[in-house]
């Protein structure tokens, strides 16, 4: 190896080590940003649109509380919410609150949801996550994210999905179509949920925060779809930049009221 003790070279490499590590300072200051192709005015704008196609967009799970909706949550994983609807309706009929569930017991669940995919894990998830809650939060769902994912089978996805339906929390559960709305529109690019969520997060406009999620969702299953965008039906053509758009002219904005959408299916 070259040995670096010439006098002459001490002065080129401290500028070069102090070059490095403005570089890396600058890095650092902004852990993980990547620029997007975005005026503020535009994101703001792109989410006002979406503002006014969907006022009030509400879920698509059945629930009655904040425990059924949690129950429901955890259900909806690799299953419709039709069918999560189906088999959580004499469910919930019997046991609608954490003690009552946790009396009920993993068996007993299991014969209510045998209908749903992965049902055996989802039955022993519910069971434990019911006696958790009456064990752990004096039988509340806490409304905190950190906490919920104590709970079995609650990842942060869920955990979202919950703060954001019964606690109006303005969190972002970035499922399937939000991952791909985030890097196809080159909003929020980013290779995990994780870092998608954290970019669409720093540029959603407060105002906009709490739905968010659901017009994403609604966006990417109506319009932006996986296989092919309807560019032509877009209301943000104009803005997108998306490489892959075949079409600059926005659709008018017609709003839809009656919509529920399913935020905790990833389809
Ligand atoms: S213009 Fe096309 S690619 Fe862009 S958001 Fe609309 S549907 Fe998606």
């Amino acid at each position: 190896m070259e040995k670096l003790n010439s006098k002459r070279a001490l002065p080129s490499m401290r500028q070069a080590q102090s070059s490095e590590s403005k570089k890396a300072g600058a890095k650092r200051a902004n852990p993980g940003r990547k620029r997007i192709p975005y005026t503020k005015e535009e994101i703001h704008e792109i989410f006002r649109r979406f503002s006014l196609q969907r006022p009030e967009p509400k879920s698509e799970l059945d629930y009655t509380n904040a425990f059924t909706m949690l129950v429901a949550v955890v259900l909806s994983a690799q299953a419709t919410d039709a069918g999560v609807n189906k088999a959580t309706k004499a469910l919930f009929a019997r046991a609608d609150t954490p003690a009552k569930m946790a009396a009920l017991g993993e068996a007993e669940i299991s014969r209510y949801i045998r209908t749903i995919g992965l049902w055996r894990a989802k039955a022993k998830n519910v069971a434990a996550l019911s006696e958790a809650l009456v064990r752990d939060f004096g039988g509340e769902v806490p409304d905190d994210r950190e906490a919920l994912m104590t709970l079995p089978g609650v990842g942060r996805k869920t955990a979202n999905v919950v703060l954001n339906n019964v606690f109006d929390e303005p969190t972002l559960a970035v499922d399937t179509h939000i991952f791909r709305l985030g890097n196809r529109l080159l909003l929020a690019p980013g290779k995990t949920p994780e870092e998608v969520e954290a970019g669409f997060l720093r540029i959603i406009p407060p105002e906009y925060l709490r739905h968010a999620h659901h017009w994403l969702i609604l966006h990417g299953r109506y319009v932006c779809k996986a296989r092919r965008p309807e560019c032509e039906r877009c209301i943000i053509a104009d803005l997108c930049k998306a490489p892959v758009k075949t079409c600059d002219v926005p659709t008018p904005i017609v709003p839809i009221e009656e919509e529920a959408v399913a935020v905790a299916t990833p389809r």
